[in-house]
């Protein structure tokens, strides 16, 4: 039996999202990233990756980059949260989504997309709807700065 299940997702109103069939514990891994692989190289040179599906690629090493942006990467449909309970795994070309908490039936999987914190951010908000939600799709490390940017913008 397959961990998830393909829903209406509660986060991204719009799409649709993964979902647990049953209890599962920290540290199970729930699917393969799947998708083709390219070079980095390609990655720059090429229009298709040009910063605006940047949720899709992940680099692997110095050369290659994973692209998931295919309609039969299923844990493409994985939406992003500021307290996820997920996260990506990889080791080698593969990547895969590991649970991080335990995982309650029905519950939709989350993981933190890690985008970095650029000019850009503004392009994705998040509605994830975590008590520490940063109000952007930003990675943790990241968040500390818009949070800053809130406070002086409170401030002017
Ligand atoms: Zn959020």
């Amino acid at each position: 039996m397959k961990l998830y299940k393909i829903k209406r997702s509660k986060i991204d109103n719009k799409g649709r999202g993964l979902y647990a069939t049953k209890d599962i514990k920290k540290g199970t891994k729930i699917i393969n990233y799947t998708g083709k692989i390219i070079t980095n190289k390609q990655v720059d040179e090429s229009d298709k990756y040009d910063n605006n599906k940047p949720i899709y690629l992940f680099t692997l090493n110095k050369r290659y980059t994973l692209d998931g942006d295919f309609s039969w990467n299923t844990a493409g449909l994985i939406n992003h949260s500021c307290d996820p309970n997920s996260q990506y795994d990889g080791k080698g070309l593969k990547i895969w989504i590991t649970a991080i908490k335990d995982i309650k039936k029905e519950e939709e999987f989350t993981c933190d997309y890690g985008f970095g914190f650029d000019k850009d951010y503004k392009q994705f908000p998040c509605k994830c709807r975590a008590k520490n939600c940063c109000g952007y799709i930003v990675r943790e490390e990241s968040r500390w700065r818009i949070h800053k940017k809130f406070a002086m913008s409170k401030k002017n």
